[in-house]
Formats: structure tokens, sequence, C-alpha cells
């Protein structure tokens, strides 16, 4: 693979980001995997701005080679409008010859109600982590560890290209899979390596030097719609603009997260009082604003790059 310097760019990255991306910029085709097997391309699809427009483009030619799939991992609530905007792309991206691909093992809001409902019988269930806020016992603050992004979204994607690929759970994969992360100039420290052997990060975005307006930008000169924010309906990482607009505009996708926020507090196992809203009140009693300023914790898409 033939890779080349981005001195100008990679100066203004975080130290932590410099020293992974290191001036990893494709300059070109991935390399062939070794023993005459064809090596596979593949879009992490979080079905948000960045992996939206990184699927269009690819589909326009404007980023090379045409990938094998593109594999959504659907956690099961997600809200309304982007499970409707998955549909659309999946006919947009058929057009031209890509296959999207969704896969779902388990459902994130009914493994939590089921999580919450045993402890508060049994005392001791086990359940994945989403990443609530805490109020500690001695009144700090908190948050618990993040494990839903590996649960539902990573290990989804990588079981579905196994099985791509023909293997069992385990077996040695001889393949390179070279997996394209939708992640843009805004979001650089997101870029993280993969952890398994058989797959290579690729940011496609990173190289094309585009943050996430030059992603809307890109999207609107082709006539293509906005792609929603992708997240969970009852997600932490939400900021008050997320919140505000599930509000106003999602009544369904808000009650659910209002009923989900007073559930959690039966999570006895946590070291803290549980809380899907930053300010640790009742999500129904926050204050939502929308010039209010908060944090966005989450950046635009929950596809694999948590640091799990
Ligand atoms: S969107 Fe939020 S709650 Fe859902 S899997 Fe990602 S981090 Fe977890």
């Amino acid at each position: 693979m033939e890779l080349r310097k981005s001195v100008e760019i990679i100066g203004c990255l975080p130290a932590s980001s410099r020293a992974l991306v290191g001036g990893l910029y494709w300059s070109g085709m991935p390399e062939e995997a070794g023993g005459g097997r064809k090596a596979m391309n593949i879009i992490s699809l979080g079905a948000g701005v960045q992996s939206t427009t990184m699927l269009l483009m690819a589909a326009h030619g404007e980023i090379t080679p045409k990938p094998d799939y593109a594999i959504f991992a659907d956690t099961g609530w997600e809200p309304k409008k982007v499970y409707q905007h998955l549909e659309w792309l999946k006919k947009e991206a058929a057009k031209f010859g890509i296959k999207v691909i969704v896969t779902q093992e388990k459902n994130i809001k009914d493994d939590l109600l089921f999580a919450i409902n045993s402890e508060s019988k049994t005392g001791k269930a086990g359940f994945t982590n989403l990443p609530f806020h805490l109020i500690n016992k001695d009144g700090t603050r908190g948050m618990a560890k993040r494990q839903c992004t590996a649960e539902y979204k990573i290990r989804p994607i990588q079981k579905k290209i196994r099985e791509l690929l023909g293997y069992k759970p385990r077996q040695r994969i001889k393949e390179k899979v070279t997996l394209w992360m939708g992640i843009s100039t805004d979001e650089i420290q997101r870029v993280k390596p993969s952890r398994e052997k058989w797959i290579e990060h690729r940011w496609p975005l990173i190289e094309k030097r585009m943050n996430r307006l030059d992603c809307l930008s890109w999207m609107e000169r082709k006539g293509y719609p906005q792609p929603p924010k992708s997240s969970c309906v009852g997600c932490p990482f939400h900021n008050d603009a997320l919140w505000l607009d599930m509000k106003l505009n999602d009544k369904e996708a808000w009650e659910e997260a209002v009923e989900m926020d007073r559930a959690i507090k039966k999570l006895h196992r946590l070291k803290g009082k549980p809380y899907l809203h930053g300010s640790c009140q009742p999500l129904d009693e926050v204050y939502l604003h929308e010039n209010q300023i908060t944090i966005d914790l989450f950046d635009n898409e929950c596809e694999g790059m948590c640091g799990v």
C-alpha cells in the first residue's frame, strides 16, 4: 500500500490522533490480499451524515475502489426517520450496484427493559451498559462505562463480515478486510485502529479532508436529502439540540426516552443513580432550549468508533 504524509493536516490534530493517523492517507487502491484472495472493502454504515456521504461518494466513483458492501448494525432503537433514511439509502446505493446490508442480533431497548425488570426482581441481572450519566453516592457526577457500541454495533458488523466471507466464529480469516469508517476531519479524535488483525480501518473523508459541513454541501450539490443524526432514541450522548428536536418533532420517541429515563433508576448495580440527560435531571424536567450550549459527547454517528 502506498502511503503519503500530510504534514499540513496532521499538524493540526490532537497528539493522541496524530500518533495513530501518523500520515496514513491513502493515495490509491488498497493492496490485494495475499494468496490470490480478493481483498474486501466494506463500509461501516451508521446512516448519519458522514457515512451516508461516504457511501454515495463511493457510488459516484469519487472514492475508490467500489465497496463490496455497506453494513448497518441495527440496535433496534433508532428513531423512525433513521429507518426511513436507511430505506432510501438502500435503494439509492442499489442503483450504483452497492448492496446495503442491515444486520441485527439484539434489540438494545428490549435488552435494557429486560435487565431493569430482572434487576428489580432479583437484584443481580447483568446487562450491557449504556453511557448513563450518574450521580454517585457521595454526590459526585460520573458516567457509566460505554459497552453498547461494541455489543450492538462493532460485533454484529464483524459477525456479518465473517458470514459474508464464509467463516465460522473464531475461524482464522485469511482475507484482508478494509472497513471504511465515516469520520470527518472535525471529529478526528474518533480515528482508532482496528483491534482485529484481519480488519484494517480506512477513513476516506479524512483522506478527502472533508468536515461535516463539506459532507452536507456534497449531499446538497447532488440533490440528496440531508441525513438525520443516527443514534439510539435514548442515547445518553444526545446534546440538547437533539433532545429538543425529538421533543418537538418525534413525540413517540420522546415519550419512550422519558419512560426509559424513569425506568433505569431501578438499575441498582450501577455505581450511581443513572440519567439519560447530562444535567442528571429527569428528562421531562430538563429545560431544553435551542440556543443552549451543550457539549455534544457523541459527535455524529454511533458506528463503532467508541473507545471500547
Ligand atoms: S447510539 Fe448511544 S446508546 Fe446506542 S449503541 Fe451508540 S452509544 Fe450506545
